[in-house]
């Protein structure tokens, strides 16, 4: 007899939709075919298990499992659950007339135990997507899928719950949106830059980073709180849309990072993966391949702290997908496409012994040595930074000021305000773009960090007084040719916070101290 389930293969962050097709005919064999991996071969012997030690019969007959697309590599454990239901139906075991409306998955433990898996949401999304009447999943993370709306999510615990609920779907409850605490959470982050004394100027500087897409290196001794300042940038970043949320879901999702009680990631990711961090880690990839730290942060912040200690490799493998927000993994057989556009943030000491530039105490470091340091972080990354701030501890009178210090929800404000004039501005753009070419349109400009310098040409134009102004600090600081753009994109974004169409004097002037590492002072 022939029998077909279905299950799915996660590929990327989409899943595709597995046909698993079982036939037992005359014979004691188990053949497996259509490009399964390790982890499904042995899918027989737990299989066989969690058969026997439930009461159920395994089959002394040849069977036959054929996974369809036979190009697609089946990966992991998740296909236990439709390979023995199908088993199970074809040898009359259990009730085979509705295995084509409900996608199965997940791993069975050796007693018949249905285990948690990653990559849920991806699934369900497919399923829905393919017609399906709904997904039996276990248990434990069948939450993950409740944001998917018109599909039955059928949480099961043990295969004996499966068979059960094929022969009476009354049998087990699909779970509903309300049966979570789905707290509506996504503007309320723990911390706030309400939390923070002082320091108006960096305060201002992230206001402009958050206004206008730039990234940003935090530049300062140690202990002058560098760290709790950028954990900090999402608070004050425009909520996530729901297409945002559910794409940074997904890679959560495919990595099993989902915290419980929590289907839907609503804040906006913070990463700060550590100075020894590895290439793969960092990026992505691996024999399986799996997201990175700068795909956990899509839609977020990536906080790379002591930025000189990272190996330059490590640094140089991020520059290709900051340039495409994306991360493409290449194996012999297939590519893999991963979203990875996220915010930087960094943050150095200014010299080794940290003191360079300090306003009370003396730099011990050699001549040349601050150079070297610098030297470690100029290049491709440092290229993509706008905005370079210098933080120095908190004063003592600021630690004893009692005034009350702005909240994020009030500098979001002015963030919303300067992001609606980009998008305006940036919309007529959009509109030349085929909307066929969706992976172009994702690319393309939202934020006057994004812009081209063609782009930065025409909306950073400047009157004589605003030319005069950055051609004196052009050779005053000795700013390379690089911080030329870099100052027009950062003083266009500091019009759009104030309002106003034309970039002013006042304008150029503050996006000019956003360059010290250009200065030729430094490390002098
Ligand atoms: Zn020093």
């Amino acid at each position: 007899m022939l029998v077909k389930s279905f299950g799915a293969a996660v590929f990327g962050i989409d899943a595709t939709i597995i046909t698993i097709e079982v036939n037992l005919a005359q014979g004691i064999n188990f053949f497996l075919v259509g490009l399964p991996d390790a982890a499904v071969k042995e899918s027989q012997q737990r299989i066989k298990a969690a058969l026997t030690n439930n009461e159920l019969r395994y089959p002394g007959k040849e069977i036959t499992v054929n996974m369809a697309p036979a190009d697609i590599r089946k990966e992991g454990s998740t296909f236990d659950l439709p390979i023995a239901i199908g088993i199970l139906a074809a040898s009359d075991q259990a009730n085979a007339s509705r295995l084509n409306e409900y996608m199965l998955l997940g791993e069975l433990s050796l007693d018949g135990d249905v285990k948690a898996m990653t990559g849920i949401l991806p699934i369900a999304l497919a399923a829905k997507e393919h017609g399906f009447k709904g997904i039996i999943i276990p248990a434990e993370n069948a939450h993950e899928a409740i944001m998917v709306k018109d599909i039955e999510i059928i949480p099961v615990k043990t295969l004996k719950e499966v068979i059960q609920f094929l022969d009476d779907p009354s049998s087990i409850e699909s779970l509903a949106e309300d049966s979570i605490v789905t707290s509506n959470s996504n503007e309320i982050y723990d911390i706030d830059f309400s939390d923070v004394k002082g320091q108006d100027n960096i305060k201002r500087a992230f206001e402009i980073s958050a206004a206008g897409g730039h990234n940003l290196i935090l530049i300062g001794p140690p202990g002058a709180g560098k760290s709790m300042l950028a954990k900090r940038l999402p608070t004050i970043l425009p909520s996530m849309s729901m297409p945002e949320a559910l794409e940074t879901t997904k890679i959560h999702s495919v990595v099993g990072k989902l915290a419980k009680g929590q289907p839907l990631v609503m804040q906006r990711p913070f990463r700060k993966p550590h100075h020894t961090i590895s290439d793969v880690a960092l990026v992505g990839g691996g024999s399986y391949p799996q997201p990175g730290e700068i795909s956990l942060a899509h839609n977020g912040v990536l906080f790379l702290d002591e930025l000189p200690e990272y190996k330059r490799t490590v640094l140089e493998v991020m520059r290709q997908p900051m340039e495409d927000r994306m991360v493409t993994i290449s194996r012999a057989k297939f590519t893999i496409d991963y979203p990875a556009g996220f915010m930087l943030v960094a943050a150095m000491n200014p010299c080794p012994c940290g003191y360079h530039n300090h306003p009370e105490r003396e730099c011990t470091c050699g001549s040349g040595v601050v150079q070297r340091y610098l030297n470690k972080v100029s290049g491709p990354l440092l290229d993509r930074i706008d905005l370079h701030v210098e933080v120095t501890p908190v004063s003592y009178n600021e630690l004893r000021d009692n005034r009350k210090e702005e909240s994020s929800a009030s500098i979001r404000e002015r963030v919303l305000i300067a992001r609606n004039i980009q998008r305006n501005r940036f919309q007529s753009e959009h509109e030349q773009i085929e909307r066929s070419d969706t992976r172009k349109l994702e690319q393309s400009v939202n934020a006057n960090s994004d812009m081209s310098s063609r782009q930065v040409r025409k909306y950073c134009q400047l009157d004589e007084a605003c030319a005069n102004i950055l051609k004196k600090a052009m050779e005053r600081f000795g700013f390379s040719a690089r911080a030329y753009d870099r100052i027009l994109k950062v003083a266009r974004t500091i019009a759009d916070l104030n309002g106003t169409e034309n970039i002013g004097v006042g304008d150029i002037a503050e996006a000019v101290q956003y360059r010290s590492l250009d200065r030729k002072e430094w490390g002098n």
